[in-house]
């Protein structure tokens, strides 16, 4: 074994399963490599010191070999448990969920940072006082379809092109009434909502969507919304989702909807 096949890994362990006597199956989101697979040798044998890395929801660094055709971890350094979800069962489903959209949708060799940070960030907020789990999940989906590309637009009307759905505060400025469209994948404008249809948004409900879109990680979970236009959210983004993100993921049953 030569120094150079060692590699180093930081990220989260996204799932896990037994393989032979004694040892793990894992998947792990990283930092430098996006989705990869890894074998944890002797991970069940009690005394090993890759213990911690054979079971998912874990966030470190590991150290691997990396042979001709697969991965294997031989340390690992664990600097969080995320020991406040695993006391909680309706917030494990919640976070096996988080996971399993990132291990469907997380991919090997490209950048997968963001997601990274984002289930980082989700995972903690889960145990936050101020979030509920249905805000959080609400979050989590949104920014999982800015990164893939798939989130609804919500810089301009989708039929007209027109911006000013924001004013920069001159006080004869109205800013445009925006409506959602979800056969246009985002606003419309009051005009072309009349012909096209749509649901009209309150401020709060479009701010939310553009704070999700262009937030940064750290920044993410910075805002609140009362009950009535966090339920509108969540109704918008479940069905946009359903509608658009054609997959299921077993987890989600076990979700409230
Ligand atoms: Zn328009």
């Amino acid at each position: 074994m030569s120094l150079d096949n060692t590699i180093t890994l930081t990220g989260l362990i996204l799932t896990s399963k037994n393989v032979g006597d004694y040892d793990k199956w894992v998947t792990i989101l990283t930092r430098e490599r996006g989705r990869v697979g890894a074998f944890v040798r002797g991970a069940r044998r009690p005394k090993s010191r890759v213990v911690a890395a054979g079971n998912p929801m874990v966030y470190g660094t590991f150290t691997a070999y990396e042979g001709r055709d697969s991965i294997s971890i031989t340390g690992c350094d664990i600097s969080e448990f995320f020991s406040h979800i695993k006391n909680d069962i309706d917030l494990v489903w919640y976070a096996t969920y988080f996971m399993e959209v990132a291990d469907f949708y997380g991919r090997e060799h490209i950048d997968e940072s963001e997601r990274l940070r984002l289930l980082y960030r989700s995972l903690l907020a889960l145990g936050e006082e101020e979030f509920s789990p249905a805000f959080v999940r609400m979050v989590y989906e949104f920014r999982t379809m800015v990164i893939n590309g798939d989130a609804p637009n919500v810089f301009e009307c989708m039929n007209c092109g027109k911006r000013e759905f924001w004013t920069d505060g001159g006080e004869d400025e109205k800013p445009l009434a925006p409506y959602f469209s979800m056969n246009h994948r985002g606003l419309l404008c009051e005009n072309c909502a009349k012909e096209l249809g749509g649901e009209e948004l309150s401020q709060a409900v479009l701010y939310a969507m553009y704070h999700m879109s262009v937030a940064s990680i750290e920044k993410l979970f910075t805002f609140v919304l009362k009950d009535a236009s966090l339920d509108k959210l969540c109704s918008i983004i479940l069905r946009y989702r359903h509608r658009y993100m054609d997959h299921t993921f077993n987890s989600e049953r076990f979700l409230d909807n």
